[in-house]
């Protein structure tokens, strides 16, 4: 009788640890070049006690890594009133030049629609990848800004040895923030990709005969061993909490007896999803010191060479 080796753990803290040291590191030539540290601001729509923790947490890791980390609070309890503040605090935002990436907390609150946020933000300050023009790049296979969740569980899949390229990959889950955007990473990466969702069949299905499975469905222990592929490589995005405990959308015992390679829950995804965040903020912050430079230069060449010949 042969007996399997249980998964190959791969755990986000020491590939985040990699992510954040980088961006120290860019973070230090930026303001060397720059006299002033790239800028993230988060806007709050009013102060629940989640958006306070993970506020808490962000300003932290910028700190850490030299990033000027802020905050906007959008107060009210009126959704019109308030939807007019979010779109006045976001256009001041735009217009700054010491910020150079904008995260909005979600969910929002009752009654304001996503499309106030999505419409508004600059498409290159929006570095969690949520403006129509950065989910239209990455449609197309162009880069643009992609939504960190969705960014981690890709870098996990290309650290963790598993040949992208024609593989069989299932995306469970097809939110525009994580199941999506993989699905077209994934697709761009060469697998051939079966996205599911609540209206799928048989899932089980299709996870079984998946090399790769990304599951982002925000439904504890939905896939388990028996629904994998012996061998397969497993990304567990789900973050839900049942009894008191964090848990993820597989069920992590018995899936492990059957993976070849799995994410803990916590500790796997979520970890890289804010060093990735911080990442892209320093991109943002460089694109956007090109394009100003771009723009003086422009600016500085005499006007009379711009102008058609007289006629
Ligand atoms: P969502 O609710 O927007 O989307 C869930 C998706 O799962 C939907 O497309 C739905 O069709 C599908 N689904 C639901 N039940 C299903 C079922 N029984 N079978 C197949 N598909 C099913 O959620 P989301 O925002 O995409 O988040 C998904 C999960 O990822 C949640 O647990 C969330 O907490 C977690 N999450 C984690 C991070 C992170 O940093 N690790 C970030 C964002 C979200």
């Amino acid at each position: 009788m042969s007996v399997r080796a249980a998964a190959r753990l791969l755990e986000g803290a020491p590939i985040a640890g990699e992510i954040r040291a980088r961006v120290a590191t860019d973070v230090a030539e930026f303001v060397a070049a720059h006299g002033h540290p790239p800028g993230l601001t988060v806007v709050v729509c009013g102060r629940s006690a989640p958006s306070m923790v993970y506020l808490e947490r962000i300003l932290k890791a910028c700190a850490a890594v030299g990033i000027e980390g802020r905050f906007v609070d959008v107060p009210g309890d009126e959704p019109t009133a308030q939807s007019v503040e979010l779109t006045s605090a976001l256009l001041r935002l735009n217009d700054d030049p010491t910020v150079s990436g904008i995260i909005v907390q979600m969910p929002l609150p009752p009654g304001i629609g996503l499309r106030t946020v999505i419409d508004v933000i600059d498409p290159l300050k929006d570095i969690d990848g949520i403006h129509p023009l950065n989910a239209g790049l990455l449609r197309l296979g162009y880069e643009g800004f992609v939504p960190a969740t969705a960014h981690a569980a890709l870098e996990v899949l290309e650290r963790s040895g598993v040949t992208i390229p024609g593989a069989e990959a299932v995306v469970v889950g097809r939110s525009p923030v994580v199941g999506m955007p993989v699905a077209f990473m994934l697709v761009k990466g060469g697998a051939t990709v079966t996205v599911c969702h609540s209206k799928t069949r048989d899932l089980a299905a299709h996870t079984r005969r998946a090399d790769i499975v990304v599951v982002a469905a925000g439904q504890p222990g939905l896939v388990t061993g028996a629904m994998l592929k012996p061998g397969a490589v497993v990304v567990d995005v789900g973050i839900n909490v049942v009894d008191g405990h964090i848990v993820g959308d597989v069920d992590f015992a018995s899936a492990r007896e059957v993976a070849a390679a799995i994410t803990p829950v916590p500790g796997g995804v979520g970890p890289l999803t804010n060093a990735l965040l911080l990442a892209h903020l320093v991109r943002a912050a460089q694109r956007q010191a090109v394009e100003r430079a771009e723009t003086a230069a422009a600016a500085r060449v005499p006007s009379g060479r711009a102008q058609p010949p007289p006629a």
